[in-house]
């Protein structure tokens, strides 16, 4: 079965890949990889950029998709795994209740989002992984597990796992109260942005920007909460005083946007204090030895949280993203930022483009020999490693 991810960047010509509608049909796979001791892994989207995936056993989890149940009280809703972050919004609306924060799309499934702690901008705004308060794995022995706040250690450990615990059924998911966000965009010189960096940065729910090469201009993007408008569906009043640039609608038509052009990226998480002179010397890098690059660098902030492997584990962070067109070579481009990015103790996302191994990730993450031992005692066997994983968690 020939596959590739979303950009092209990886390719594989698998064994079997399967699209299971239950859990037990997974469970019947996953008892077939055991007897042929084969590596199984699990396809979301297929956004990530790096080599998570086999040639053995891919599954994917779009027949498993849709709201299971929610409780208004406790103002939570449990979804399949499989679905799609663009299928959450509507049916959270619809029980009042909306997803804190999410990313720049809405493409990926919601197993896929958390397992790589994907993000999307605000100081106060936690990741997509801190938005869930219990998972249900199917784990390599073939049990059903089901892992909540009432052991938070293990939870912290599912929340960001690239997949190597088991492979997750479900997610409940925390909602907040549902609200409209107001969209401003614009352009400044890098001295303005500098200028205004912390005023922008917590007086807007979410504040980002876009560096262009070429221009040496950050677009520059603000939401924020506001009323819903009055003749929202209308077409007419409310939009006729929006100035150019601006819009206004629920959260999750406003949060998303779309990618045309495929691309590749690197992104890495710095601590915040460092999100500044981090983006100047990647500025200075690219423009000294890529002026033509035309892909843009987008810098993000991401409040601190207590996952065991998630970038912003016990610090507030910036993200600098730096991105490359998918029919383009993005190795030298990328090794000259990764090289800047290690030394301002940047952690990798795990879903983009990096070359870290075992040996990095013990210096950047206080708590990674936890989730090793938490991820041996949950599959022994490696039925869920690959060669990516191998050199991330330094097996064998
Ligand atoms: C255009 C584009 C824009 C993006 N924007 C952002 C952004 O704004 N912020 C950000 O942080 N990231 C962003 N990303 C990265 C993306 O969000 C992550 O790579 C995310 O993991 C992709 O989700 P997915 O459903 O495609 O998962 P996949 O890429 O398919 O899988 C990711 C990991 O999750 C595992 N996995 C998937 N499903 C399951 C399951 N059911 N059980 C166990 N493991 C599972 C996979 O095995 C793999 O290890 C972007 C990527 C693209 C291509």
């Amino acid at each position: 079965m020939e596959w590739s991810n979303w950009s092209g960047s990886q390719q594989h010509q698998a064994e079997r890949l399967i699209t299971p509608a239950t859990i037990d049909e997974l469970a019947a796979l996953l008892a077939l990889a055991r007897s042929e001791n084969k590596v199984v892994r699990t396809i979301g989207s297929a956004h990530s950029f790096v080599p998570f995936w086999t040639d053995d056993y891919l599954v994917s989890l779009d027949g498993m998709r849709g709201l299971i149940t929610h409780d208004s009280a406790a103002g939570t809703a449990r979804f399949h795994a499989g679905t799609k972050l663009h299928e959450l919004g509507e049916p959270l609306w619809q029980v009042g209740l909306s997803m804190e924060n999410m990313g720049d799309i809405d493409r990926q499934s919601v197993a896929g989002a958390i397992s790589t702690g994907t993000h999307g901008t605000g100081p106060t705004l936690r990741s997509v992984s801190n938005q869930i308060v219990a998972v249900q794995l199917l784990t390599a022995a073939g049990e059903i597990r089901e892992i909540d706040e009432s052991e938070p250690e293990l939870l912290a450990a599912a929340r960001v796992s690239l997949g190597s615990l088991g492979i997750i059924t479900a997610v409940t998911l925390e909602g907040v109260p549902s609200y409209w966000l107001h969209e401003r965009n614009w352009q400044a010189s890098v001295e303005e942005c500098e200028a205004q960096l912390e005023s922008l940065i917590h007086s807007n729910r979410h504040w980002e920007f876009f560096w262009d090469p070429q221009s040496d201009l950050c677009a520059m993007k603000t939401l924020n909460p506001c009323d819903e408008p009055k003749a929202h569906g209308a077409e007419g009043e409310q939009l006729k005083d929006l100035a150019e640039g601006e819009f206004i609608g629920r959260n999750y038509e406003i949060l998303p946007s779309s990618r045309e052009l495929r691309f590749n990226e690197m992104e890495f998480s710095v601590p915040a204090s460092e999100g500044w002179p981090c983006f100047m010397a990647i500025r200075e890098m690219i423009r000294d030895r890529y002026p033509k690059l035309r892909w843009p660098v987008e810098y993000r902030t991401l409040k601190a949280d207590e996952t065991l492997i998630g970038t912003p584990s016990g610090r507030e962070t910036v993200t600098i993203s730096v991105h490359e067109g998918a029919n383009r070579a993005f190795e030298p481009l990328f090794s000259d930022c990764e090289a800047i990015f290690r030394q301002y103790q940047g952690r990798p996302h795990w879903g983009k483009v990096h070359s870290h191994q075992a040996t990095d990730f013990e210096q950047l993450y206080p708590r990674f020999d936890r989730f090793r031992e938490i991820r041996q005692h949950f599959d022994p066997e490696g039925r869920f490693l690959n060669p990516h994983l191998r050199s991330i968690f330094g097996i064998d």
